[in-house]
């Protein structure tokens, strides 16, 4: 186990699996490549021992540029931009290979072919030492692949955390045995929001709540926005395929998490099943169900009083708040099973101040 910054890491690749993987790619490109000159485009800074090795294998003459791309951070989305460095040279003609260290969600290549966009190359492959294909979302294909792996995240041979690891020789993985998952749970007013954001300090969790994501999409006019709009002004649940899709792109922007606060979801049991795999593929689980019980009548007063000034309309109608409480007890009331059975599931009255309840709270996390 090594540790860089805060967190801890475990052997994963070792680098003459790394050396092997790279000699095949090298001979494998070779072959397609021909008795043509190709220049291998870098991509910086995770590509650079990657395409050193590459090259020192490659049996034919090459030229060597970088490229630089930087990503950077949204209020949800993560999105890519082209920095720094830029092609210098003419590649009118020519074959072109982009090395990249690794693919995940495929943003990064989205950018890459646009920028090669207008080149009239006579050909662009893509190589990518790593490739997660869980967490890929896009369709371009990756021509060249030294190894498949699960969503972990993953530090050495050019790729660092936080700035450190990329000299590693071998291949690390983080230590996820340490990760906190919790899913708080409770009928619409319960509080879950606001212990969310007392508890995710408190524990350096990450808060995911579904309802936010949707409502932030509804506020840029997303596509996504416009879909989950139609259910959730009604009261209604939007479809499993949609929320799942969203919430594994949410995990997926926070690979280096300590743990998650998920709230508002899983509210089914499709979707309950979903985020076990999602964490298993990650080497963690939930840890604990988290259910704050307040009474009906409760509920709906304190629902009516937040549509006064939280602008959610489907706050402000009660008989529309009446039907998202009984959407809660109907759809989602088997989850409460789901974690019982598992043994993870833990009530916490949720009347009272918000202190007094921060309190209950932990110390039911405490106890895990
Ligand atoms: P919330 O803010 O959690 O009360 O969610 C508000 C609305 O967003 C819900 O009434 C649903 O329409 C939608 N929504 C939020 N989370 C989910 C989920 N996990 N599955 C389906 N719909 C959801």
């Amino acid at each position: 186990m090594i540790q860089l910054h805060d967190k801890y890491f475990t052997p994963y690749i070792d680098a003459k699996d790394i050396d092997s993987a790279i000699k095949k790619l090298a001979t494998d490109i070779k072959k397609d490549i021909g008795n043509d000159i190709p220049v291998f485009v870098g991509v910086l800074n995770g590509a650079f021992r990657f395409v050193a090795d590459l090259v020192k294998y490659y049996d034919g003459d090459c030229e060597v540029q970088f490229i630089k791309m930087q990503s950077y951070e949204g209020l949800t989305s993560k999105e890519t931009v082209l920095s720094q460095i830029a092609l210098t040279t003419d590649l009118t003609n020519r074959k072109v290979v982009v090395i990249e260290d690794i693919v995940d969600t495929g943003n990064t290549l989205t950018e890459i072919y646009k920028l090669f966009e207008n080149e009239q190359l006579r050909d662009l492959k893509i190589a990518s030492l790593f490739f997660k294909p869980t967490a890929y979302t896009k369709k371009h294909i990756i021509h060249y692949i030294g190894f498949e792996i699960p969503d972990r995240f993953i530090v050495g041979y050019g790729l660092d955390y936080n700035g450190l690891g990329r000299n590693l020789s071998d291949i690390y993985q983080l230590n996820t045995t340490n990760m906190t998952n919790l899913v708080l749970f409770g009928p619409p007013g319960a509080g879950k929001g606001t212990q969310a954001d007392v508890l995710k300090e408190k524990y350096n969790l990450v808060h995911i709540s579904t309802g936010d994501v949707f409502r932030y999409n509804i506020k840029n006019e997303t596509d996504l926005g416009t879909l989950a709009k139609s259910y959730m002004d009604k009261g209604h649940l939007v479809p499993d395929e949609v929320t799942i899709k969203m919430l594994n792109a949410e995990v997926e922007k926070n690979p280096q998490a300590n743990g998650f606060i998920f709230d508002g979801f899983p509210r089914t049991g499709a979707q309950a099943a979903s985020l076990d795999a999602l964490l298993e593929e990650k080497g963690s689980q939930v840890n604990a169900m988290i259910a704050l019980e307040v009474d009906d009548e409760i509920l709906v007063s304190r629902l009516m009083e937040r549509g006064k000034t939280s602008g959610r309309p489907d706050d402000a109608n009660e008989d529309v708040i009446r039907d998202r409480i009984s959407v809660y007890y109907e759809q989602t009331a088997i989850l409460k099973n789901y974690y019982q059975k598992q043994d993870k599931f833990i009530g916490v009255d949720g009347v009272g101040s918000v202190q007094e309840i921060t309190v209950r709270l932990s110390k039911a996390i405490d106890s895990l």
